[in-house]
């Protein structure tokens, strides 16, 4: 009996962990320790299914999650001058580069990208806190300048996730530079009268917050996310006062003006199709699949809620009630105008 406990259980147990459960299907949350099963995670868009804690999401996952049936084209960046200062702190500049990229199969801190959300035609592009802490580096601003270009170029809004720890050190003022490099990729925009939108998810500091981070059409933030400049650290030690409960974190700064919207990441593509469409002045978002048009019926909703807030299309659209039967509905616009707003 002895020999059995001992010895085989042991094995046989290691065995079977070794193949059923390899380490990477499980991952832990940071905030209430819950260990949570990959699938389940990722389908919860990286939000603990227990205490709601936003989890990073790597830009591809944010593009499956957001455009429609997760399809989208990548669009081109430019590539930079690798490595340009021969930069060297305890590892080479380039043997870093080396390593992220190994850790993350992307080639660098940004993914731009094409396509539609709920219909809606757009240019997103997301950073990635898992390649150098999203560090804005010269490939960063092409990257924001190739987005920006592309959606003056398609006539589209541009929709930029945010996450990084500022700018890139190694690039030494060459980061920097981007900073004003991205103010001005931004103004295309505003002079093309193109929405940009910015979501900032955790954390959002440095130079980012410093420019294009900051000068969006809408601010959107993610539940607890840390958004500032210098950290609360820095700032402690250099005015040596305590900091507020919930310093810099969404809420807080949603509560003093600095962010339009903190909203959860299960609710973010609806409001961000809801935005979008109502800034480019576009019927209220169709959801769900709709019947077949009939004929005889005048499309006329379209051209009296152009232009009309949701609330009021909804409100001038009396005839048009939801519960009517679908297929006598007159065609799709009409009965996008009747889709409710989503709530916040
Ligand atoms: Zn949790």
């Amino acid at each position: 009996m002895n020999w059995i406990t001992n010895y085989v259980r042991p094995r046989i147990n290691s065995i079977f962990s070794r193949r059923e459960t390899p380490e990477n299907l499980w991952s832990k949350c940071d905030e209430c320790g819950t260990m949570l099963f990959h699938r389940e995670l990722s389908d919860n868009l990286n939000v603990c299914t227990n205490c709601g804690h936003h989890m990073a999401m790597t830009p591809r996952a944010r593009f499956s999650a957001l455009f429609d049936n997760g399809t989208y084209t990548e669009v081109k960046v430019p590539e930079p001058l690798a490595d340009p200062l021969k930069f060297r702190d305890q590892k080479r500049y380039p043997d870093r580069m080396k390593a992220a990229r190994a850790a993350t199969s992307e080639s660098e801190a940004m993914l731009v990208a094409e396509g539609e959300m709920g219909r809606t035609p757009i240019v997103a592009a997301a950073q990635d806190f898992s390649f150098m802490g999203g560090s804005m580096g010269m490939y960063v601003g092409n990257a924001i300048v190739a987005a920006a270009e592309r959606a003056v170029k398609l006539r589209r809004p541009l929709i930029l996730f945010s996450a990084a720890g500022g700018a890139r050190m190694q690039e030494g003022i060459l980061s920097l530079m981007q900073m004003p490099r991205t103010t001005v990729a931004v103004q295309m925009l505003k002079e093309a009268g193109l929405p940009y939108i910015v979501v900032l998810t955790h954390p959002t500091t440095g130079g980012v917050t410093a420019s294009y981070a900051m000068l969006g059409d809408v601010h959107i933030a993610e539940p607890n996310a840390l958004i500032c400049f210098a950290g609360p650290r820095v700032i402690e030690q250099t005015i040596r006062e305590k900091l507020p409960e919930g310093f810099q974190r969404a809420e807080y700064l949603l509560d003093h003006g600095m962010l339009d919207r903190v909203t959860p990441r299960a609710q973010l593509r609806e409001e961000l199709i809801a935005i979008t469409r109502m800034l480019l002045r576009l019927s209220p978002p169709v959801s769900g699949d709709l019947p077949a048009p009939t004929a005889g019926m005048e499309p006329a909703a379209e051209a009296e809620t152009a232009g009309a807030t949701p609330a009021a299309a909804t409100a001038t659209t009396p005839g048009a009630t939801p519960g009517a039967a679908p297929a006598a509905e007159p065609a799709p616009k009409a009965v996008g105008s009747t889709a409710a707003p989503p709530k916040a």
